[in-house]
């Protein structure tokens, strides 16, 4: 071996464990991941990265398995600010009596920086690298994640009353717009529209938000289905069931991911595999709401690309993604009737690759192959509840909680070392997450 065949790298990373979600099923041992700037330059077994690489910085993960950072992709980050300020309420009341009337007496733009804070804190200690939002102030939610270092889909929200952002759907549009012109070409924040739901916008909204999306290729997000009220109540009123109103609106397409879709017919079933259309399960706020369960293994077998996230604090109460994909494992399995629903491997794959491919951006990130960009985590098994280890895929979904995740990089950077957070000042956050709490309560 002479010195001109030793590539000289930032960061090696050795792993005890490798799941790199491509190819899918696998999990290799005593694995490096080599890191050059922003991109993964190579996975390969440490012996050979002996010979090949040397890197400034080496890390030894003996009692971790890394994998892809994981892909949150709905929630409403700010809301982690009323985490368990109202529970065991349904849908509607728990909307119009205690989350609406809150929203408009508390919600603000510093409201809106400290919360996105103190979700983005709890998302990066548990795992997750990329974000999607949907809440008010979006600019300031944009702002505070390409501070951090976090990528994020922020999606404005479009509604047809007035709220503390806007008067009203021309606003937000008009701003939405803005915000899309700011960040579309960032590698961090990727803006999108969020149209609400069907049943709080009209018509017109809804073709304004298809033709901007068409115009600026910024994603579609929305909830859709989340209960079967919800359904009923658009069948009653309008004779449809409110995806074949999106699909007769243009809202439905390859950039659109709806959220929640608990309920679901053969109709339905069609009309989102031929769209292209992507799903957004958030099991947990589901249970919570007793929204209705989504029949995950039924949507994949037709072809749908299905994707993960656990929606606002205030309804989960966590942003725990591993603890979402324990909680979506199982349900698969109840609602299939089939054990062998929704594996270990196959809720990996949601919570990375399909999340990827959801945001148009299954190129760069979701697996651990060379040539990505370097979002990656590790999750120390050491501790006893995750002992002894014969597959480090089943512990990731069936017996971790994201608190075991002792690392993670973004875009090639430290985000989180033994569990310690790099980018955020917890103490400060905690004083302003102090200050919120004395004021809402008061
Ligand atoms: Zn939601």
């Amino acid at each position: 071996m002479t010195a001109d065949t030793i590539t000289a790298a930032d960061i090696r990373i050795n792993a005890r464990w490798l799941i790199p979600v491509q190819p899918f099923g696998v999990v290799w041992e005593h694995q490096a991941v080599i890191l050059q700037g922003s991109q993964i330059a190579a996975v390969l077994p440490q012996a050979k990265a002996d010979q090949t690489y040397r890197a400034r910085e080496t890390i030894d993960l003996n009692n971790h398995v890394v994998l892809p950072g994981l892909i949150n992709l709905h929630g409403h980050t700010a809301m982690s600010l009323f985490r368990g300020m109202a529970d065991d309420l349904p849908l509607m009341t728990w909307l119009n009596d205690h989350i609406w009337p809150a929203e408009g007496k508390f919600v603000s733009e510093q409201f809106v920086l400290d919360g996105s804070r103190l979700a983005m804190a709890e998302m990066l200690r548990t795992g997750t690298t990329t974000f999607s939002d949907m809440y008010f102030f979006p600019e300031i939610t944009a702002q505070a994640a390409h501070d951090v270092g976090m990528r994020a889909q922020v999606c404005f929200p479009l509604i047809d009353m007035p709220t503390v952002w806007g008067s009203g759907p021309d606003e937000y549009l008009r701003k939405g717009a803005a915000l899309i012109e700011q960040w579309r070409n960032d590698n961090f924040i990727m803006p999108a529209i969020g149209p609400h739901a069907p049943y709080t916008i009209s018509d017109q909204p809804l073709r304004s938000a298809v033709a901007l999306s068409a115009q600026t290729g910024a994603a579609i997000q929305l909830h859709l289905h989340e209960t079967a009220f919800e359904v009923e109540d658009a069948i009653k009123n309008s004779g449809k069931r409110p995806l074949a109103r999106m699909a007769e609106l243009g809202v439905l397409g390859s950039n659109t991911q709806c959220v929640h879709m608990t309920q679901i017919d053969a109709s339905d079933i069609e009309q989102l595999a031929s769209s292209g259309a992507h799903i957004v399960h958030c099991p947990e706020s589901n249970l919570k709401l007793a929204s209705g369960l989504c029949p995950v293994q039924q949507l994949i077998d037709g072809g749908i690309n299905v994707t993960i996230g656990t929606d606002g604090a205030a309804s989960n109460n966590d942003l725990d993604l591993f603890g979402e994909l324990k909680t979506a494992a199982m349900i698969a399995k109840v609602v299939a009737g089939d054990a062998a629903a929704l594996s270990a491997h196959r809720a990996l794959e949601m919570a990375t690759m399909n999340g990827a491919r959801a945001l148009g951006r299954d190129h760069e990130l979701g697996s651990l192959v060379a040539g990505k960009l370097a979002d990656l985590i590790a999750v120390d098994l050491s501790d006893p509840y995750l002992q002894p280890v014969y597959d480090p895929a089943s512990h990731l979904v069936y017996s971790n909680h994201g608190r075991a995740v002792s690392h993670s990089w973004i875009h090639g950077v430290p985000q989180l070392q033994d569990g310690r957070l790099t980018r955020i000042d917890v103490p400060d956050l905690m004083l302003r997450v102090s200050d919120w709490h004395k004021q809402i309560i008061s």
